[in-house]
């Protein structure tokens, strides 16, 4: 059986667990903690980083820096994950979804400007497949109407975005904040887990303070204040040092993990190319400005009937691949409270794309499996 996620552990990760439960503190940002952290400040230049329990709290962190308040608008891609909408419905915000790109399903920038009004407060821009959505663009469209930026980065762990002028900055660190997660299905794993990125040292003191429940105790443990309490919204946003101890040994190997998974990605487009030449199917597309980080090989196919056709022809060789989002603008809880709206580009996504399985370890052989069996189906096409 394929199947199409499998978690991994490539190193040190039960070591340092254990090290951790011995060290005798296994609550939240303890050394491992602090190791994780360190690391992306480092290794991507992000002025801060602050661990969590998943991407979707740092979403919901990011809500509350930009205090978000009933009535303020929130654009989103309808092309995501539910938690880059909801983070910001839960605070009252008025989630407006806009288009993907007609070949990409990143969102257009374009679309962005004919649903900015004066109640627009926030731009999410979505780096699916961790490629990088147009954020010069995006930039400029923000800094004309006075927006904050969040970075959904969910899935974009090493992956850059250049500047008309040259300049390279990985993603996460271009918006106002930025949301990473570590859960089993992305390129580096903890289970469960996150990270929240601010790269305005404004905001540092009233991330912390929100990641602690609406305390000050990050502070007071530092010795800035002799005693510490309730001083703004909040939550418990941190994770433990044993998510921590196992994040820390998957950093360790960023390198190879990232290595191998271009070398499946690579092996995917060679063997899937001939039938894009072909018109059968269509391949990821990577804009000129961004990068490739490899955390998923999608195919979009020619209509719904033909993709649910493969995919039941995949699973009869025991291959299980998945497709992705359904609209966020045809989801029950948004038509509960707004008409059906038409965003075409990102239905059409919906219904034709095929996430391939994608793991640190498929074999070269499976994976060759999988490519014939695609080849096979479309054959007599
Ligand atoms: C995975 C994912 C999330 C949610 O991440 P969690 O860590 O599971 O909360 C949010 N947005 C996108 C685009 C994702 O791919």
């Amino acid at each position: 059986m394929i199947p199409f996620n499998k978690p991994f552990i490539i190193g040190n990760e039960l070591r340092y667990i254990e090290e951790a439960v011995k060290s005798g503190k296994i609550s939240g940002d303890g050394l491992f903690t602090k190791k994780c952290q360190q690391f992306f400040e480092e290794k991507y230049k992000f002025p801060k980083v602050l661990l969590t329990t998943s991407c979707t709290d740092a979403l919901e962190m990011a809500a509350i820096l930009c205090d978000i308040k009933p009535g303020d608008e929130v654009i989103v891609p309808s092309y995501t994950f539910v938690s880059s909408a909801n983070a910001f419905a839960l605070r009252g915000a008025k989630i407006v979804f806009v288009d993907s790109y007609k070949d990409n399903p990143n969102i257009d920038p374009e679309e962005i400007k004919k649903h900015i009004t004066s109640n627009t407060k926030v731009i999410v821009p979505v780096h699916y497949a961790g490629v990088a959505c147009d954020m010069e663009a995006i930039m400029n469209i923000a800094k004309d109407h006075n927006l904050f930026v969040v970075e959904d980065a969910a899935q974009a762990i090493d992956s850059y975005y250049t500047f008309s002028d040259g300049t390279k900055k990985a993603l996460g660190s271009i918006g106002h904040f930025a949301a990473f997660s570590f859960h089993e299905t992305k390129n580096i794993i903890a289970g469960e887990g996150g990270m929240l990125v601010i790269n305005d040292n404004k905001y540092f003191e009233r991330a912390e303070i929100i990641r602690e429940k609406g305390t000050n105790r990050s502070a007071f443990f530092r010795g800035e204040v002799n005693k510490y309490g309730w001083v703004d919204l909040g939550s418990s946003f941190l994770p433990s040092e044993i998510i921590s101890a196992f994040l820390f040994a998957q950093l360790e190997n960023l390198d190879t993990i990232q290595a191998k998974r271009i070398d499946i990605w690579n092996r995917y487009l060679q063997g899937l190319k001939a039938l894009a030449d072909n018109n059968f199917i269509q391949l990821p597309i990577i804009p000129e400005f961004a990068t490739n980080n490899a955390h998923m090989f999608y195919i979009v196919c020619r209509n719904y009937d033909e993709r649910t056709s493969l995919i039941n022809f995949l699973k009869e060789s025991d291959i299980h691949p998945v497709f992705h989002y359904l609209s966020l603008n045809k989801s029950e809880f948004f038509l509960k409270d707004n008409l059906e709206i038409d965003i075409p580009n990102s239905d059409h996504f919906t219904d034709c794309l095929l996430r391939l399985p994608f793991y640190y370890e498929l074999s070269e052989e499976q994976q060759q499996k999988i490519i014939q069996r695609i080849n096979t189906f479309y054959q007599n096409k």
